[in-house]
């Protein structure tokens, strides 16, 4: 297909795509066309009404009264629910405190303490490095082993030899090839085996239609601030099946996760709900704020966004086919095994990032030979998607990336 055709195609999507009125509810510079979504999401055009109102209203003037008047106390179970909406949980499952990594690490020492007899918690080698290392972290704590293999794998060990798994405890999308791994299939898997489950959603809450509660997930984790659009630094979500609840002791009891805090008992006892998760007093400006990034979602179903983004993907890879068919794609084609990026492998990964970011066209370098573009699919155009393919081919055809002017700055 010649170029004309491909552009024509994308407005033809454009015109029928379900999300279009969504791009109005961001804040893009102009020229920009942000394909880094699943690091830092764009900001959500109310963010600057939200966080205005949250410092001069509901601090400057309503001040301590806030906690009640303005809800601050269940801030982080109510917003929570609302991230529940887009993941497939009901209410009163999901909390929004602390960090990622943070979960992680009371889920796994929660696990652990759950299932005393088992020693495995099973997770993957090409995790993002802070799954990892909570994992080593939480195994040398409660005294278990971490056992590494690629998730697909993970089926079978748990079929042979599951029964020494405490928790099989993986991403959903593997962060740098966007390879998606199956959630329901790896999910059973733990279960026949009697061992729990937990999934880190960070490069899948907004962006995938995740169903936590119907495939009987046991716990899970993620961020806010990559497809949810939250803001920098917004504070993560933590996921515990209400089943569960009751026997989730994790190893951080601070004050907000007691079951009567303001009773300021000198013992700790949990809440009987999700809040037992919180820890300390939320950083409220963000947690608040993070909100503009869930109401950008408001009136359309996460199986509209994921069928945008897989749109969008696939129209993108095409485009690659049919431009650059010399550059190599890390992303499996077949769409239910990726999730809402596009990964290339080239020698000059960075220059090649660098070369698309001074054209406009914002992605990212993941070590060693990875271009990372993200989808997001509530903000960007199908045009867009061959104008980014339209780009690369000029900076490889001119060698721009070559450029010895990139060199790596301290966050890629
Ligand atoms: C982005 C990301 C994180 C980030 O963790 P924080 O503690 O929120 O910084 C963790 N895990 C995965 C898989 C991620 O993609």
């Amino acid at each position: 297909m010649p170029i004309a055709a491909l552009i024509r195609r994308a407005r033809d999507l454009d015109e029928a795509n379900p999300l279009r009125h969504l791009r109005d509810r961001f804040r893009l510079p102009d020229g920009v066309v942000y394909l880094d979504g699943n690091s830092l999401g764009a900001m959500p055009v109310k963010a600057r009404d939200i966080a205005l109102d949250v410092i001069e209203r509901q601090w400057g003037q309503d001040l301590i009264g806030s906690w009640n008047d303005n809800g601050w106390w269940e801030a982080p179970t109510r917003v929570g629910d609302r991230i529940g909406e887009l993941v497939g949980a009901a209410p009163g499952q999901v909390v929004v405190t602390d960090s990622t990594s943070v979960n992680l690490f009371k889920v796994l020492m929660a696990a652990s303490a759950m299932m005393p007899s088992r020693t495995v918690v099973l997770t993957d080698q090409g995790s993002f490095p802070t799954d990892l290392y909570m994992a080593d972290a939480a195994a040398s704590l409660g005294d278990m082993v971490v056992v590494t293999m690629p998730p697909p794998e993970m089926v079978e060990y748990l079929r042979d030899s599951g029964d020494d798994v405490v928790i099989a405890a993986v991403s959903s999308v593997d962060y740098r090839t966007g390879e998606a791994w199956d959630l329901p299939a790896i999910t059973a898997a733990a279960h026949e085996a009697g061992a729990l489950v937990a999934w880190d959603l960070c490069h899948s809450g907004g962006a995938m239609d995740i169903q936590l509660d119907a495939h009987r997930v046991d716990m899970a984790v993620g961020c806010t601030y990559k497809y949810l659009n939250g803001g920098p630094g917004s504070p993560a979500f933590l996921y515990v099946a209400e089943r569960h609840q009751d026997r989730f002791n994790q190893p951080l009891t601070g004050w907000q996760g007691h079951r009567d805090p303001f009773a300021m008992s000198p013992r700790y006892e949990p809440d009987p709900g999700i809040a037992r998760g919180r820890v300390g007093t939320p950083p409220l400006l963000s947690l608040l704020t993070m909100e503009a990034g869930l109401d950008t979602f408001d009136g359309v179903t996460m199986a509209q966004v994921r069928e945008v983004s897989l749109s969008l993907t696939g129209l993108f890879m095409e485009a690659l086919d049919q431009l650059v068919p010399q550059v190599e794609i890390a992303t499996p084609r077949s769409e239910n095994q990726r999730g809402s990026q596009v990964s290339l492998r080239h020698p000059e990964a960075f220059g090649v990032v660098s070369a698309l970011i001074e054209r406009g066209f914002v992605g990212d370098f993941r070590e060693p030979d990875i271009v990372r573009l993200g989808f997001a699919a509530p903000y960007l155009s199908h045009e867009q998607v061959i104008d980014a393919a339209v780009a690369l081919q000029q900076i490889l055809a001119a060698n721009h990336h070559l450029d010895p002017r990139f060199v790596k700055s301290k966050v890629t």
